[in-house]
């Protein structure tokens, strides 16, 4: 079916040329190097130290635990790590983190997130156990070691000032000593795209050296070698391994207006509504956060410009975040001209008439910031492919869209077909529920070398 020719020229504002976007990689690239060199705010990539100096590698053994708070999804992990070449058994529970606490004080976030913690470990019998913690906290932080981060900034919506700059380790910690009737102990603190690369690097081996996470917000993380972080001093940091494991916080990229002839009118009133103004550009160009919301401004402009439902208004799709970004993993889910989930979504969104010319530019739409999406992201890890500079990689990559978009990997491989260099043998390694294991996994090492 063909789409009216405005719908066309709406949706051609979302194709980047291979050009443009060779640009963006290397502008990345700079950045990541002088991120290593200098880190924020000389570079809009921080290129954060982990403090993790080694992946699992199979032999760990023992029962771990995993706090990941990743967005609005708070994930409780229990992982039983069973040795070499023996499949670790996991338990996972999910628990929303309501908005007034996105928004409220630290107080509030840690003693939700140790409830939270309580009741999972309660059904297992498991409160008094002591248990060793991988904690994953997905907003960038200064990790002074590997059981302290202050946390610089907030990410995806959340707003909670009185955490700012402070230890967020601690600030658990203190929320579980109040609780009384939980016991654990935190073993490692890190970035959710640490977690990531660490459950695919314990699956698919040692080629597996970058995770990559694109969730709510898109970031990364890879092993380098600790002479290259330049402005790290290993003496100071005490730290004596020739690798370190540097998140790029590569979400940052943009900051100084680098993507600004790319964002589209979407795009501006996107930045304008959020909570972090002209900030996060790649979270906001490729994130589960925004993905939805941006389909959702392209409907109400194509229904004022009579492209959609006659023209006919809609009242809940007025609504901010009343097109949530699995709706695009539904409607793309289904087989082309088939628009029987399409229908259904019109239907909970109350549009009054629909048919299948608008589930065709419905489903367009969806398909155009997909694309897009998987294009920037494919220009990030191009540039973190060059700068790494190893000849076989494994990229272990998760997240929601990962997760739960169905075209988004094959839209991300198509795309990094096009711009990853020429001299690299790359696979896009999927590790479901990563973060959370993989910190288990990393909370594993840390007791294993004695951190
Ligand atoms: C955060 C990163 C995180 C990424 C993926 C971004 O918004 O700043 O720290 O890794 O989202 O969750």
């Amino acid at each position: 079916m063909s789409l009216p020719e405005a719908v066309g020229v709406v949706l051609k504002s979302f194709d980047i040329s291979r050009e443009r976007l060779a640009k963006v990689s290397d502008d990345i690239e700079k950045e990541l190097i002088s991120g290593l060199e200098h880190g924020s705010p000389k570079s809009s990539i921080a290129m954060l130290p982990s403090y993790v100096p080694a992946l699992p590698d199979g032999s760990e053994v023992g029962k771990y635990v995993a706090i990941d708070l990743s967005g609005k999804n708070l994930r409780i992990l229990l992982l039983e790590l069973n040795g070499k070449g023996k499949e670790p058994n996991t338990t996972i529970n999910n628990f929303i983190v309501p908005n007034a606490i996105m928004k409220g004080t630290g107080e509030q976030l840690f003693t939700f997130i140790v409830n939270c913690l309580q009741k999972f470990l309660k059904e297992f019998n498991l409160e008094d156990a002591n248990l060793p913690i991988g904690f994953v906290f997905s907003y960038p932080c200064e990790l002074l070691s590997i059981r302290s981060a202050r946390l610089l900034w907030w990410t995806k919506g959340f707003d909670i000032q009185d955490c700012l700059q402070k230890d967020v380790v601690e600030l658990l910690q203190e929320a579980l000593e109040l609780s009384m009737s939980t016991t654990g102990q935190i073993k490692a603190v890190m970035n959710d795209t640490v977690g990531q690369l660490a459950s695919a690097a314990f699956k698919y081996g040692s080629e597996c050296t970058i995770g990559v996470v694109i969730g709510y917000g898109c970031n990364s993380s890879y092993l380098e070698d600790t002479a290259k972080i330049k402005k790290f001093d290993p003496k100071v940091g005490n730290y004596s391994y020739d690798k370190m494991v540097v998140v790029t916080e590569w979400e940052e990229f943009g900051a100084n207006g680098e993507l600004a002839d790319l964002l589209t009118p979407f795009d501006v009133e996107i930045d304008e509504a959020s909570v972090h103004k002209g900030k996060q550009m790649i979270d906001k160009f490729t994130g589960a956060l925004y993905l939805g919301e941006l389909v959702r401004r392209i409907l109400c402009q194509f229904i004022i410009d009579d492209l959609l439902f006659n023209g006919t208004s809609v009242e809940k799709l007025e609504f901010p975040e009343s097109f949530p970004t699995k709706y695009i993993s539904e409607i793309l889910g289904e087989e082309d001209g088939s628009y029987t989930i399409c229908r259904r979504i019109c239907d909970e969104l109350e549009v009054p008439n629909h048919g299948s010319n608008d589930y065709a530019v419905i489903r367009a739409v969806c398909h155009s910031v997909s694309a897009r999406s998987a294009a920037i992201a494919a220009a990030a890890i191009s540039a973190l492919l060059r700068h790494l500079n190893q000849s076989n990689v494994k990229i272990g990559v998760g997240g929601a869209l990962i997760q739960f978009h169905p075209t988004y990997h094959e839209l991300l491989e198509n795309a990094l077909n096009m711009q990853a260099p020429l001299n690299v043998q790359w696979e896009l390694v999927p590790a479901d529920e990563g973060s959370a294991k993989g910190a288990a996994m990393i909370a594993a090492v840390a007791e294993k070398l004695k951190l």
